[in-house]
């Protein structure tokens, strides 16, 4: 059933929300080892299932989201309850008001099940990084689930909710997608509030759904986007109904194939099952394909890692043992509570990261790596708009490998993030981009395929992988 047919059975009185609560719940107990949770808003959830099967018998008019269960990354401040971005620093933080896609959300009359674990504020590629131990990957959990959004991508994988969201800086909503099997969205910069998203790098950040499939995220999306008095950056744009053109895909569409996307470092199997649904889109759906340049995407990883550090080491600052979270006991002075408490509260990636975003921007550095690097991701983007000219949509692999072993890369973080070159180009450039599942390797991994949109062009996204997943079949 797609999460529309849920909601609609829901409030037509052939659905008890309290056991769908109760059968979600059972999920979650069952994979404990897989760790997707950080949080169970169990009594809660139950309530409020409770109280919206009242409201139903009352008659009362119900939200588009009633019926349906979903979970928040641990990084979505919700009022009232915890929020630590995985990491120590925030431990015992309890959050004094809601993001807006919260309370957009419970206004829909979902229920929200829980918050889900992630790589430490969101730095990483496999979910190796937070302070509650590793996720799993749901199809072997020998392997990552990606990050660094995973503990969302599993609990929709997993059948422990009917979505869930994520947040996505360089590709942590997709490539967690790819590697559970399930289907992500990074929307267009700006389409979704970041009020009440703890910032990691806020040029970049956005955050974004789950779902089983196109429609289901198509469904999901319109319920917690749109402008917001208060995230300056969010874009007066009406959003769309996904859901009703959905099979509206213009016959005349060309899609194009990035060449620097299929080239080294690419793993065979996904090229293949990449390819393999190309050849479906052009073959059976008769849509035009065409090869296109983008020859950046050699700087991406570069340039992002600078961008995102640099933001990142000034949006951490306010870590500091006063404000928020953790604190070191025992100090002698304010200057050895500071370092004790950042010593402490952040873990190794998050130190890394502040202390490579601390040196691009240092006096001495600024000019030569950060003032470069945002030359380049101007010259990205127009790359991206020069595409756009010629073609509807791109598609390219989500990541260039399957979900790789616990432990793999993890001491090596140049390997780490190599497995974001296909998706930080996006954030780069402020678009967006899905990725869904389209096939397997024979070791029984998913692989992902990313089709790329330029600013506001979800509608075609949707419409895209909608047709791809009648074509590829379940
Ligand atoms: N893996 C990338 C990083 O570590 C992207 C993270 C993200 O999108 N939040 O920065």
């Amino acid at each position: 059933m797609t999460v529309q047919e849920i909601h609609r059975r829901f409030v037509a009185g052939e659905l008890s929300l309290v056991e769908r609560v109760e059968q979600f719940l059972k999920a979650i107990d069952r994979q404990q080892l897989l760790n997707a949770f950080v949080e169970v808003y169990r009594e809660e959830a139950l309530a409020r299932a409770r109280a919206l099967e009242i409201r139903r018998e009352k008659g009362e008019a119900l939200g588009p989201l009633a019926g349906l269960v979903v979970a928040i990354k641990d990084n979505i401040c919700y009022q009232d309850h915890g929020t630590t971005c995985a990491s120590h620093i925030l431990e015992g933080f309890v959050s004094p008001y809601s993001a807006t896609v919260v309370k957009k959300m419970l206004a829909a009359d979902a229920v929200i099940i829980g918050r889900t674990n992630m790589d430490e504020f969101a730095m990483g590629s496999s979910n190796e990084n937070s302070y509650y131990g590793p996720v799993k990957n749901p199809h072997n959990p020998e392997y990552v689930p990606g990050g660094s959004s995973g503990g969302s991508a599993v609990a929709v994988a997993a059948g422990m909710a009917d979505l869930a969201l994520g947040s996505d800086t360089g590709g942590s909503i997709r490539q967690p997608a790819a590697f559970c099997g399930v289907v992500g969205l990074k929307p267009t910069y700006g389409l979704v509030s970041r009020y009440g998203l703890v910032a990691f790098a806020s040029s970049l950040d956005q955050i974004g759904p789950f779902g089983r499939t196109v429609a289901d995220v198509a469904y999901f999306t319109p319920t917690f986007a749109g402008h917001d008095p208060c995230d300056s950056t969010s874009v007066p744009f009406e959003i769309p109904d996904y859901i009703a053109q959905l099979k509206d895909l213009p016959q005349k569409l060309t899609i194009g194939l990035p060449e620097e996307y299929f080239q080294e470092g690419i793993d065979p199997q996904v090229r293949d099952r990449v390819m393999g649904a190309v050849e479906a889109l052009k073959k059976q759906a008769g849509i035009t394909v065409k090869p296109v340049h983008l020859p950046l995407t050699d700087y991406a990883i570069a340039t992002y890692y600078i961008i995102a550090t640099a933001e990142a080491s000034s949006n951490l600052a306010r870590y500091d043992g006063v404000r928020y979270g953790y604190r070191a006991r025992e100090v002698e002075d304010l200057q050895e509570m500071y370092f004790r408490t950042r010593s402490e509260g952040f873990g190794r990636e998050v130190k890394r990261r502040i202390m490579l975003g601390t040196f691009v921007l240092s006096s001495g550095y600024y000019e030569a790596y950060y003032r470069k690097a945002q030359q380049v991701r101007r010259l990205i983007k127009e790359e991206f708009d020069r595409a756009f000219q010629e073609v509807d949509l791109l598609i390219t692999p989500t990541s260039p490998t399957p979900a790789f072993r616990l432990g793999e890369k993890l001491d090596d973080p140049l390997k780490m993030y190599l497995s974001d070159i296909y998706t930080v180009t996006v954030n780069l450039a402020g678009i967006c981009a899905l990725s869904m599942p389209c096939g397997s390797t024979e070791q029984g991994l998913p692989v992902g395929l990313q089709i790329i949109g330029g600013p506001f062009q979800e509608t075609r996204l949707f419409q895209c992988g909608h047709l791809l997943e009648q074509l590829l079949g379940p």
